[in-house]
């Protein structure tokens, strides 16, 4: 066993560990390196943000995953890689040497160079940034129902009109509508607002056109302010300002509109393309390289892109496992070939939309059920699948009764937009007297129920 080729894996996401059985089944020797003790089930982190799912619910730990296909797993984060010498290099010194390296570490949010975007807005991309997100959107109607002021508002901005802006704002919509007056009774769900900006002319530009108008209508029904064709040119704490230069006040900014490959990969010496993604071959090898593969979010095969989902990171991973076996036997590598499955996005309750191949499209309950029904079965984990389908079904049977939202802990620090929006509104109305009582919430919210996952 010990002599056998050993592959490292960078990265715990959909494509790192679609690679291990195949992997092992082979005969290699694999280690798997991920700066988390867990795998994260990105799909459903906009559930977490709204109070629907624990944090537990959509991360699965990686160590168990592992020592279950007798699988080394450790936990770091990679900081350089010596090709020549064939290590790498995690932060905090450890080195480990490989005969082959899968680079699986997916994406982060991308700024694009936006001032003030990375500074002013909520990421979702981890369970931490879910769990931040979740603790601010509900310490907001919190605030909102301490407040005195009865022209108080809660003002959420979610920037990007792809899948996941679409169902973030979808969700916090729904929230308003149906569970914040059960949740949060002296809470004025006209007082909360939320608004979707897109760049492009339409919604979830990859689904057919007539998906993105259903989209469109869905959002609209739920009472989302959607600004198509809206370019932003800076984030504040307090306000968006567009590219017209007029100022859209709110109080808190999701940040959905890109990726880009994560922190530190300039350092890992490797060619990068177009949003910082690693430069591939048609068989998922790093330009320039015989025993570096990159797959999932983070790959680019410039001449044929694959989509940033979970199923060709699935299917990436599958296909390197036997890239690397090819290549131990001496046999020439093979180009992957995506098998398109298909898309679907959820926009809120009994509304999501399909797309599957062959032109086949719906919407609707039966999308919604096929979405939630899909979701369940990718999931790592029993436990995850039955508390997420008994958290989800309680979500929405429980709809507009009370049962609809998961509580966190009172965030550390106010909203970005917060103090600055208080005392812009105090201004406005020519009094600071509600300047206290928005900053005094934060301290009187114990009432908050800790999910302690
Ligand atoms: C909010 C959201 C919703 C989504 N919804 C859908 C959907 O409905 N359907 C769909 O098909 N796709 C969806 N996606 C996209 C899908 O989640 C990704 O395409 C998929 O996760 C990519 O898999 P991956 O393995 O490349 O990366 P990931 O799943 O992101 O895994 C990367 C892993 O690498 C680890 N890592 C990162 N950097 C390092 C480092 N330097 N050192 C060590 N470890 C590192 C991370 O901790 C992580 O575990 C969604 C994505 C997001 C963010």
């Amino acid at each position: 066993m010990t002599d056998s080729p050993h592959v490292i894996i960078v990265g715990a996401g959909f494509a790192g560990l679609a690679a291990v059985g195949r992997l092992r089944k082979a005969g290699f020797m694999v280690t798997v390196i991920d700066k988390n003790l867990y795998s994260t089930f990105q799909p459903l982190l906009y559930q977490v943000a709204t109070g629907g799912l624990n944090p537990g619910d959509v991360s699965y730990a990686v160590g168990g995953f592992t020592s279950r296909r007798r699988t080394r797993y450790v936990r770091g984060e990679l900081a350089s890689i010596d090709d020549a010498a064939r290590r790498v290099k995690l932060s905090g010194g450890r080195e480990l040497g490989y005969d082959y390296l899968i680079l699986a570490t997916g994406v982060a949010a991308n700024y694009f160079g936006l001032p003030g975007a990375a500074e002013n807005t909520f990421g979702l991309y981890s369970r931490a940034d879910a769990i931040v997100l979740r603790d601010h959107l509900m310490n907001g109607f919190e605030r909102l129902s301490e407040s005195s002021d009865p022209r108080s508002e809660f003002v959420i901005t979610v920037v990007g009109g792809g899948a996941t802006g679409v169902e973030l704002a979808g969700t916090a919509a729904e929230l308003r509508r149906a569970v914040i007056q059960s949740t949060f009774p002296d809470v004025d769900p006209d007082r909360v607002h939320v608004r979707l900006i897109e760049m492009a002319p339409a919604l979830v530009m990859p689904f057919h056109p007539k998906l993105r108008e259903y989209t469109r209508r869905q959002l609209v029904h739920r009472g989302v302010d959607i600004r198509l064709n809206t370019e932003i040119r800076e984030v504040r704490p307090d306000c968006v300002v567009l590219a017209d230069g007029q100022d859209l006040p709110t109080d808190l900014t999701v940040w959905a509109a890109g990726v880009a490959g994560p922190h530190g990969l300039a350092d890992w010496g490797l060619p990068l393309g177009k949003g910082g993604r690693l430069l591939v071959g048609p068989d998922l090898l790093v330009e320039g390289h015989d025993r570096i593969f990159a797959i999932g979010d983070i790959a680019l095969n410039q001449k044929d892109p694959d989509p940033q989902l979970a199923q060709p990171a699935i299917q990436h991973g599958k296909h390197v496992a036997a890239q690397i076996t090819r290549l131990t036997r001496g046999e020439p590598t093979q180009a992957f070939t995506y098998h398109d499955r298909g898309m679907m996005a959820t926009i809120g309750r009994r509304s999501a939309i399909v797309q599957l191949p062959q032109g086949i499209r719906f919407t609707g309950t039966l999308a919604w059920f096929a979405w939630l029904g899909l979701h369940l079965v990718y999931l790592l984990g029993g436990r995850n699948r039955v508390a997420t389908l008994v958290n989800l079904s309680w979500r929405y049977m429980a709809w507009g009764h009370g049962g609809g939202v998961i509580v966190g802990d009172e965030p550390d620090q106010p909203l970005p937009g917060e103090a600055a929006a208080i005392a812009r509104r105090a201004a406005d109305a020519g009094a600071g007297s509600d300047a206290g009582a928005g900053a005094g919430a934060g301290a009187d919210a114990a009432k908050a129920i800790d999910d302690s996952v």
